[in-house]
C-alpha cells in the first residue's frame, strides 16, 4: 500500500513546515500530485488523517486539497515536449493504463512526435509534494 508510506512523508514535511511557520493549527493544505502516481484522492486523503491523527493534532481540521500535475514528455533526442494526455489518444485503453502502471513501458508504444525517436522520459507527472501549508 504505497498510500501509507506516501501519506507518512506528506505528513512529516506538512508538520515541519508548520513548525518552522510556528503554527499551531494547520487549516490547509494542498498536495500536488503527478498524473502518474495513480493515486485515489478520496483514499489518499482518508490516509492522511488516519496517519495524523495519533501524533500530529494540529492536523485534524485541516483541509487538505489535491491537485493534479498533468504529465509531460520529453525527448532525448531533439529536446521536443509534448503532453501525457496527447500522447494518450493514439493508444488502447489496455496501453494506456499499463503506462500510467509502468511509465518506462511507454517507450514500447510511443515515439517522439517531431523526430520519432523512442528516447523520450517524463520530465512532469511523477510524485506527490506538498504545495502549501496554511494555518495560524
Ligand atoms: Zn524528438
Amino acid at each position: 500500500m504505497h498510500e501509507w508510506a506516501l501519506a507518512e512523508a506528506v505528513v512529516t514535511s506538512v508538520v515541519k513546515a508548520a513548525e518552522a511557520g510556528g503554527l499551531k493549527k494547520i487549516t490547509r493544505v494542498r498536495i500536488r500530485m503527478g498524473e502518474l502516481q495513480q493515486i485515489e484522492p478520496d483514499v489518499f486523503q482518508f490516509v492522511v488523517k488516519e496517519v495524523s491523527q495519533p501524533q500530529t493534532p494540529l492536523l485534524k481540521q485541516a483541509t487538505i486539497e489535491f491537485e493534479t500535475e498533468p504529465a509531460v514528455l520529453k525527448c532525448r533526442a531533439c529536446t521536443h515536449e509534448w503532453p501525457f494526455a496527447e500522447a494518450l489518444q493514439g493508444l488502447s485503453e489496455e496501453q494506456a493504463e499499463a503506462i500510467h502502471f509502468i511509465p518506462e513501458v511507454a517507450h514500447v508504444y510511443l515515439r517522439c512526435p517531431r523526430c520519432d525517436s523512442p528516447d523520450f522520459e517524463f520530465v512532469k507527472g511523477r510524485g506527490v509534494w506538498v504545495e502549501s501549508v496554511e494555518g495560524v
